[in-house]
């Protein structure tokens, strides 16, 4: 720890933040030479990263090589911008670029500090194998990160939250933070402030207005997602690139995610346990690492709809049928009690979706979970029972009622009739993540409405997508990962070449 006071709180760099995208900004700023603070609101590092299924799409990359695919950021760029016009995704070219030529990079350097990747899997639409799976799951970035970030001496002030940013003429010039116990200060930053602070997911005001159409019952997978980063940026004069085509879009229905512990995942240190299952899957590949990947991605994949076509229906906690289980939305499955819901089935559906082609659920390429799935990896959403009574004792609803629920749904052509009976659940609506940032050119300097650059400042990730929107899972740690890089190299440059190294 240096000197006292003022010298205390000022830094070359101050990133605000502690995510993906923040402490690779601070990593590569500090070893370009600068001397960082980062400062973070939480108790702990992570944000959304730490909650991610971890995959991560990207071209080019040493893992690619080895496995012998053959791609370029070009042909990476040139799908990406196919898919997302054929999406109605407008996007920005710039940014687009930016990331398919700085990805494999990022993957590659994220392996290199100890990040352990399987894949690469293929993503459809996308035609090349680039999906980059980290052992388990975004725990391990943030894992990985800190340690490369603590081995470069990059200050770490967790429980600090940044309230506004501070100006000297036009340039942003230090971040003022509230203390863990309430005592307001002042940080300094010489050559500019990095803007980290994810999206904004749990702040309906700002859904409201850049997003239009805001699922309001639907709330956020990370409830401190608030947007911070947006409003410090908005009150001293950057742009938001909107998306109001987004609307309910932003949400998706999904299981809980694991509750407490992840079993081995947290009694073993992450260099014994992800080598260990690195090695395995190199020995075994798909059966061994199958329930661990399950375990990691059932909360976050979508229900395919033919599960409910062939019969699986939606029941809430009243016993009850909500919706048309094809059209169900995050509002839907919102406003239910307790805002969840559950799929109920019989022995028939059960056996049709016991093996390929019919899945529950997927990430396709990586992972296809069949009912038996939940059986092994996921108990806690698995419920089965004799009798419809006795699944409704078991999931603690109404028993007469879901005896009508379920026979009215065996009148139909997909009966529900074949005991024993099945519950998957519970299912809640949740916003993820939401692609809107302020605005940035290709040296992630946050840009005021006219188009100009706003001095000393910069954004990266969630809080720096402005325009960037990547059409489909993968791109957003992506992007955050490479923009929070570039982010810290771009600041580092401010700093004028013998400035940036320290004595
Ligand atoms: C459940 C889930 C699964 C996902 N899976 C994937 C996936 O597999 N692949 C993929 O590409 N994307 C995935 N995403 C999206 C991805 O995780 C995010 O886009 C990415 O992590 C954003 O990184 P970030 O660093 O910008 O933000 P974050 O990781 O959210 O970090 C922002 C940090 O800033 C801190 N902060 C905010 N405001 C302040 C303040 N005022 N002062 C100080 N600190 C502040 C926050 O506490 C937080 O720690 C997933 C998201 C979720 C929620």
């Amino acid at each position: 720890m240096r000197g006292s006071g003022a010298e205390k709180n000022s830094a070359d760099i101050i990133v605000v933040g502690g995510g993906g995208a923040a402490l690779a900004a601070a990593g590569e700023a500090a070893r370009l030479g600068a001397r960082v603070i980062l400062v973070e609101k939480n108790r702990l590092l992570g944000g959304s990263t730490g909650l991610a299924v971890g995959l991560m799409m990207a071209a080019g990359t040493r893992i690619q090589r080895q496995a012998g695919i053959a791609d370029t950021p070009r042909h990476y760029d040139a799908e990406l911008t196919r898919i997302a016009s054929d999406q109605g995704i407008a996007g920005n070219a710039e940014l687009r670029w930016l990331l398919a030529r700085n990805a494999g990079d990022t993957v590659d350097f994220l392996e290199s500090i100890g990040v352990d990747f399987i894949g690469p899997f293929e993503q459809p639409p996308f035609k090349v194998k680039r999906y980059h799976q980290a052992l388990l799951d975004g725990r391990a970035y943030v894992h990985y990160l800190h340690r490369h970030c603590n081995a470069l001496g990059v200050e770490i002030r967790l429980r600090t939250h940044a309230k506004r940013l501070l100006l000297t003429g036009a340039r942003v010039t230090g971040v003022e933070v509230v203390w863990p116990h309430g005592n307001v200060a002042q940080l300094t930053a010489r050559a500019g402030v990095i803007l980290a602070t994810g999206d904004f997911s749990a702040n309906h005001e700002l859904r409201a207005r850049f997003v239009g159409q805001d699922p309001h019952a639907v709330g956020a997978y990370n409830p401190t997602a608030s947007g911070d980063g947006h409003l410090m940026a908005l009150e001293i004069g950057a742009a938001i690139a909107p998306q109001p085509d987004l609307g309910p879009k932003i949400g998706t229905i999904a299981f809980a995610r694991i509750a407490g512990t992840h079993s081995l995942f947290d009694l073993l240190p992450y260099s014994v346990l992800t080598p260990m299952m690195k090695f395995g899957s190199r020995i075994l590949p798909q059966p061994w690492l199958r329930p661990f990947i399950i375990r990691a991605a059932l909360a976050d994949l979508p229900i395919e709809s033919a599960f409910y076509e062939e019969g699986a229906i939606l029941i809430n906690r009243n016993g009850e049928r909500f919706a048309d289980e094809r059209h169900v939305s995050c509002n839907d499955v919102a406003e239910q009690p307790e805002g969840q819901a559950f799929i109920a089935f019989d022995q028939r559906v059960a056996t049709l979706f016991s093996s390929w082609p019919r899945f529950v659920s997927a990430a396709p390429g990586v992972v296809y979970a069949y009912v038996d799935d939940f059986r092994r990896a996921r108990r806690d959403l698995y419920i089965t029972a004799d009798s419809v009574r006795s699944l409704a004792a078991r999931l603690d609803v109404p028993g007469s009622r879901l005896e009508r629920t379920i026979a009215s749904r065996s009148a139909s052509s997909a009966p529900l009739a074949q005991p024993p009976y099945y519950a998957l659940g519970p299912l809640s609506a949740k916003v993820r993540h939401i692609p809107i940032g302020v605005t940035v050119n290709s040296r992630l300097q946050v840009l005021r409405p006219s188009g100009e650059a706003i001095a000393g400042l910069f954004a990266a990730g969630d809080v720096g997508q402005g325009g960037f929107a990547g059409p489909t899972h993968g791109q957003s740690l992506a992007w955050a990962m490479t923009s929070g890089r570039l982010a810290g190299r771009y600041a580092t440059e401010e700093l004028g070449a013998q400035d940036a190294r320290r004595p």
